[in-house]
């Protein structure tokens, strides 16, 4: 297990469980983003209920952020370093079309738009889809 996946929940302040560790492992050696579905097929002996709250934690604690990627099923993805009070993943998602994964790119970062006068922004994402570079070569 890599000593910097404790370290950050320490951090973060959460408390480090056997399952909170296994959880954050996952995201932290996969590109891609996961849904709750992908950690009930990777944990068959886990509760989907604790692996829901575990994710519920993590995006409380902004060490991970929610993707609302079309698909129908939330995902989940790692955060920079700067989500602390607030979380700032404001970059665009990228869906794979052939292989169905959905990636980070934290380079990219969502333009800010100006909206009509009184309406208010809470949630603002941006949904790439195509062919990612490994289905692409
Ligand atoms: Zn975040
Ligand atoms: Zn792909
Ligand atoms: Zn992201």
């Amino acid at each position: 297990m890599l000593p910097s996946i404790e370290l950050q929940l320490i951090n973060k302040k959460v408390k480090p469980t056997a399952m909170r560790l296994l959880v954050l492992e996952i995201l932290y050696k996969d590109r891609n983003a996961v849904s709750l579905s992908d950690l009930v097929s990777k944990f068959e002996r886990a509760e989907k209920s604790t692996l829901f709250r575990t994710l519920k934690t993590f995006e409380e604690k902004k060490i991970i952020h929610r993707i609302d990627d079309g698909t129908g099923s939330v995902k989940y993805a790692l955060c920079a370093d700067d989500c602390d009070d607030m979380h700032e993943d404001e970059h665009i998602h990228f869906v794979c079309t052939v292989c169905k994964n959905t990636i980070c790119l934290n380079n990219i970062k969502i333009p800010s738009i100006n909206l009509p006068n009184n309406f208010k922004l809470n949630d603002l994402q941006i949904i790439a889809k195509g062919i990612c570079d490994k289905c692409n070569s």
